[in-house]
């Protein structure tokens, strides 16, 4: 059987001008880190966050070395349906099209369950799990009109895993997982591909704010015996977003250093 296609010509990773991408968070941590992967590689990268992003935003395009590469914010609370439809309407008019969405934005507010207030379970369940679907819902009816859409959801090993205090974080990043499969389900006709990445324990200022305990737990825990690096999820998350990659949909890439197999 002939599976061969003018459009699978390489095998390798094709460069990404033209394109326009969405990264939730995208100013610091993970999100800033695939930001840059995505904007060096030639995309229009729109982040997409609250106004602490804003000037992060402007400092990561210098660290670009000016125009060449274009990354640019969009304010948007991931949290509000009306916000991030608003955000994305933005982008529509500036750029005319959005090839490429990654939902990264993420807070914790870690608390056992039998002390977590039900404000902190709903912040967390809100910004890390409704934000996605609200995100997603935003771009869907355009990426359809395309028929071409890579959206990858930033889940986490605790999302399989689960993790002593995180039951409200825990419970949005598996939820990811459900999102992300039906999402693959509904949209694979369309050109679309869904997936998630599950990062292990990365040096961002998120695990940073952790107890030094906990932090050496987690590494004590990963069998590569070591924190990961923002890069190591962005270089998954370039492979999944690519052109290429239109076969891969409704599957989770773990990154995490062998601590969940
Ligand atoms: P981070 O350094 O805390 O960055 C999170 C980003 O999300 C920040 O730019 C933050 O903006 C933004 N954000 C927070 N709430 C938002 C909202 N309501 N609307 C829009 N943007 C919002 O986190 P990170 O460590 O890079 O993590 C990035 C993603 O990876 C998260 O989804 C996290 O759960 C996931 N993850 C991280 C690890 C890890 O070990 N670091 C492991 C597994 C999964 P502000 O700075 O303005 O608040």
């Amino acid at each position: 059987m002939d599976v061969g296609s003018p459009h699978l010509a390489s095998g390798a990773l094709r460069r990404l001008d033209g394109r326009v991408a969405i990264v939730t968070g995208g100013s610091r941590g993970i999100g800033g880190a695939i930001s840059k992967a995505l904007a060096i590689d030639g995309a229009v990268v729109a982040v997409v966050g609250i106004p602490a992003d804003r000037e992060r935003t402007s400092v990561l395009q210098a660290s670009l070395n000016g125009s060449a590469h274009l990354v640019e914010f969009h304010e948007a609370n991931v949290a509000d349906y009306q916000a991030c439809e608003t955000a994305v309407q933005s982008i529509l008019e500036k750029h005319g099209h959005i090839d490429i969405l990654v939902n990264n934005a993420g807070i914790t507010k870690d608390r056992t369950a039998r002390k977590m207030s039900v404000e902190e379970w709903q912040a967390v369940i809100d910004v890390n799990l409704s934000g996605p679907f609200f995100m997603i819902k935003a771009v869907l009816d355009h990426m359809i009109e395309r028929q071409y859409g890579r959206i990858v959801n930033i889940s986490s090993v605790v999302g399989h895993m689960g993790n002593f205090g995180q039951a409200n974080y825990a419970a949005a990043k598996a939820g990811l997982l459900g999102l992300t499969k039906t999402l693959a389900i509904e949209t694979a006709k369309s050109g679309i591909t869904v997936n998630a990445v599950a990062p292990g324990f990365i040096a961002t200022e998120m695990v940073a704010a952790m107890p030094q305990a906990a932090i050496d737990i987690a590494k004590s825990r990963t069998p590569v015996d070591r924190l990961g690096d923002p890069n190591e999820i962005a270089r998954a998350v370039r492979f999944l977003v690519d052109e290429e990659s239109g076969f891969i949909t409704g599957t989770t890439f773990d990154v995490n250093g062998g601590m969940y197999m």
